[in-house]
């Protein structure tokens, strides 16, 4: 089991009229390879918090140099059998979807489409390496966790029950009921079916008078190696997690309270869950939120990649400090 904490930090947007930068990606090492998020304590600015981290992208990054240094490594553990997870988590506006989905221009593409291109050109590899015997499938299920819930984002919000789908274990892992999975033989495939479910999610968000940043969105990838009567399975997820933001805030009617009740709770057990994959520690809490306890986080011999997303400016200040130390493995020294 292993993790990866790093930190992006986003650029200034063009409309915004907050210009005043104050979170800064520093070196740590002769390398020079960017390790360090500054931040100025708000109590007294005089004075600067360090977190540490894996690695810093700064505002200047590519979605092409985040895909190629953080998600491209870990393709080839995944065709080992080896699952992938990868969270994008922060406040919202500071990029979560940005770095997960991304723009629809080349250059723009996210991670998710990156990491199912990727997939696919090394599936074309396996069966070319092996003379055409070994074949490669690829599934999807995409669901949304919202309020503790788990709604299938392929079911259109129309059909969807309030209740959501239940979840149980089956042979030691856990199965969502009833969630559907789709045969996704290439990136025309993908695109289409992506589209779909996003389009879907937008949609029941109004329904459910929940905004997508109030919910966790969460893409599993399967795929399935198959030569003769042996085949090998391994899962790819990637979560565009729930804003980060003041979940504590309680002026906000009752609404509000439970889903903030209900964020809170999980992404606290998600960070639990890193912090204790990252000491090494048997006992991992992923029972204790749905979520976690879907992904069987830290469970089999998986890589887990955390993404914190920053935004650069004051007004983000707060929110900024409160996620830099939701994860003690995102060191404050
Ligand atoms: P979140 O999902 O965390 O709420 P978004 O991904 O929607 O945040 O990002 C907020 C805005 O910032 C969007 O307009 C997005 O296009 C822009 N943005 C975020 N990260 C970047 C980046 N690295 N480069 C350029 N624009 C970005
Ligand atoms: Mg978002």
């Amino acid at each position: 089991m292993s993790v990866r904490v790093v930190a992006r930090i986003r650029p200034l947007l063009g409309k915004e009229l907050d210009k005043d930068i104050i979170v800064r990606a520093e070196s740590s090492q002769e390398d020079g390879h960017m390790n360090i998020v500054r931040i100025p304590n708000p109590k007294n600015e005089s004075e600067e918090f360090s977190f540490m981290f894996n690695s810093v992208y700064d505002m200047k990054t590519t979605q092409e140099e985040l895909f190629t240094s953080e998600v491209a490594p870990t393709l080839k553990s995944l065709f080992q059998g080896l699952d992938v997870t990868i969270f994008a988590y922060g406040v919202t506006g500071t990029g979560k979807t940005h770095t997960m989905r991304g723009g629809l221009k080349m250059s723009d593409r996210g991670v998710i489409p990156r990491l199912l291109s990727g997939i696919y050109r090394r599936g074309r590899k396996v069966t070319k390496d092996s003379g055409g015997e070994t074949s490669v499938t690829v599934t999807l299920s995409y669901y949304e966790i919202y309020n503790d819930k788990v709604f299938d984002l392929f079911e259109p919000p129309e059909k969807r029950s309030l209740a959501g789908l239940p979840i149980r274990e089956k042979d030691g892992k856990t199965i969502v009921v009833g969630l559907s999975e789709h045969a996704c033989d290439d990136l025309k495939d993908f695109e289409r079916l992506y589209i779909e479910a996003n389009n879907n999610r937008s949609t029941a968000g109004t329904k459910l008078n929940a905004q997508s940043s109030r919910s966790h969105a969460i893409l599993m990838v399967k795929i399935t190696q198959t030569n003769g009567d042996q085949s090998l399975t391994s899962t790819a997820s990637a979560i565009d997690l729930a804003g980060s933001e003041d979940n504590r805030r309680t002026d906000n009617g009752k609404e509000r309270m439970v889903e903030s009740a209900s964020i809170n709770k999980s992404l606290f057990v998600l960070s639990q869950c890193i912090d204790a994959i990252g000491r090494g520690d048997k006992r991992i809490p992923y029972r204790e939120s749905k979520m976690t306890r879907i992904l069987s986080l830290g469970q089999n011999n998986g890589i887990t990649i955390m993404i914190l997303n920053l935004a650069p400016q004051r007004s983000y200040h707060l929110d900024t400090l409160s996620s830099l130390n939701v994860s003690s493995r995102a060191k404050r020294i």
